[in-house]
């Protein structure tokens, strides 16, 4: 079998980080068995829908590096199939106009509720001849459900369920203005595009039986289904806004790279033994529904920051350079970039998203003389510390610059003063980077060059606050 998945979100906010886990299961399935991955856009509620939400599926989609086949589908272009479908089921006589007026909805509603039962529909109109059809009253259309029986999935996460047809209502497949619902487009397109797995979340496992039964009165053959559970906070709450950033874009934002994001995501309800960390090329070897869990996953955001420091150290340097970018203040010249390339080993190693990464940076890819804090300043007019900077100037300035002189140098240096080597070297980071951490201190030397640290040595002996 041509498997052919899809993700098919609804563009009415940000792409959440359990939308984004269901395109990638999506993907990851199709590719795996060298499949098709589709991406429907279902914009049929034309007030909630917005083409910001649509731009932010495209932008999270390519960010995470999710490609999918083919053009994209919009559902909303589409109606005129849903509807005709529906037409096609009112002929077969398996569904039927439906004239209830609003007041009859509500009092059908409140004597289940006095029954203690879910408000359901209670097939009103289902053997009425419109012809009986009240004047002014434009109809909606209902599927004709079995009213006997049951409906079954075998689902590929949460395994056999099965529900009592009596609990089915005859679902609406029309809205009064002729418009189609959810339930109707979905099993359309779905049938339409070929879809043969769907994966997603299982707040819709329930749609899925009435879904079954509209398949059913088109005879059509209806795919299989996945339903994967919904990803929880680390407290065990539905992961919400009150657990802070939730949507894809955010961890963008925040200096997360998209491989860090993906391997988190994949490991939300997925696994594959102990493995943590898991790259594409493995993912698509490796996934399988078979290994989905049942129980909702927690996402953790120390999870995420330990993948992320990872993946930062595995990037090329050239190639973290232009990711980096972004995330800096300044334009980088040559001499600048070639300074960040130098120091990129060594601050990557102390790092965990981009943000804190082009924060330790920065300090190399100004030029001298540097902006201090009050807290730098402080350090440096120190009378004791500035004897020191101009005594260890010369020497520096007299060094070959690399890590293994520069340090014989200092040592020398520190020696013959009787001064504590940590207290020289605490010293040079503040007259170096303005900061209180940086990488060791010969990494920061040789990172700069010798003209920029002898320039930035020379700034702060008359140092500028900023
Ligand atoms: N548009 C639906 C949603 O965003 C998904 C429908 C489906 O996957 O069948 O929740």
């Amino acid at each position: 079998m041509h498997v052919v998945t899809r993700f098919a979100p609804s563009p009415t906010g940000a792409l959440h980080l359990g939308s984004a886990r269901t395109a990638l299961f999506n993907w990851l399935f199709a590719r795996h068995h060298h499949g098709t991955f589709l991406l429907r856009i279902e914009d049929t509620d034309r007030e909630r829908s917005t083409e910001t939400s649509v731009q932010a599926v495209f932008d999270g989609l390519k960010w995470l590096n999710l490609t999918w086949d083919q053009e994209v589908v919009f559902q909303f272009s589409r109606a005129a199939m849903h509807v005709t479908a529906a037409h096609q089921l009112v002929e077969k006589g398996k569904a039927y106009y439906c004239y209830a007026t609003p007041e009859e909805l509500d009092q059908m509603r409140a004597e289940a509720k006095a029954k203690g039962l879910p408000p359901r529909y209670n097939g009103l109109w289902r053997n009425r001849s419109p012809n009986e059809a009240p004047s002014g009253v434009r109809p909606v259309v209902r599927l004709k459900m079995p009213q006997q029986g049951a409906t079954h999935v075998d689902d590929l996460v949460q395994g056999p369920v099965t529900v009592s047809n009596a609990q089915l209502d005859d679902m609406v497949l029309l809205r009064s203005d002729g418009t189609p619902t959810y339930m109707l487009s979905v099993v359309v397109d779905d049938h339409a595009m070929g879809i043969t797995h769907v994966i997603r979340g299982d707040d819709h496992l329930t749609n899925t039986f009435r879904q079954l039964q509209l398949y059913e009165a088109l005879g059509w053959t209806p795919p299989q289904f996945a339903h994967i559970p919904l990803i929880h906070g680390a407290d065990g709450a539905k992961l919400s806004k009150r657990h802070g950033a939730v949507s894809v874009d955010s961890y963008r934002t925040l200096g997360y790279l998209p491989e860090a994001m993906c391997n988190c995501l994949l490991r939300l309800g997925w696994g594959h033994g102990d493995d943590e960390i898991i790259a594409r090329e493995q993912a698509i070897a490796w996934f399988d529904i078979a290994h989905v869990g049942k129980a909702p996953a927690r996402f953790e955001l120390a999870r995420l920051d330990h993948l992320n420091a990872h993946y930062m150290r595995a990037i090329p340097d050239a190639e973290l350079a232009e990711r980096l970018k972004p995330f800096l203040a300044i334009s980088l010249n040559e001499k600048q970039h070639q300074r960040l390339l130098k120091s990129l080993p060594s601050l990557k190693q102390r790092t965990k998203t981009l943000i804190d990464l082009a924060k330790m940076a920065t300090p190399y890819l100004t030029e001298a003389p540097l902006c201090y804090t009050t807290e730098a300043l402080e350090v440096l007019y120190s009378p004791g510390n500035r004897a020191i900077i101009d005594g260890i100037f010369p020497l520096l300035a007299a060094s070959t610059w690399t890590a293994v002189a520069l340090e014989t140098t200092l040592r020398e240096f520190t020696e013959a003063k009787s001064i504590g080597f940590g207290k020289v070297a605490q010293l040079l980071r503040w007259a170096l980077t303005g900061c209180k951490v940086s990488p060791g201190i010969f990494e920061v030397l040789e990172a700069l060059g010798q003209s920029e640290s002898l320039a930035r040595l020379q700034s702060a002996c008359d140092p500028k606050g900023g």
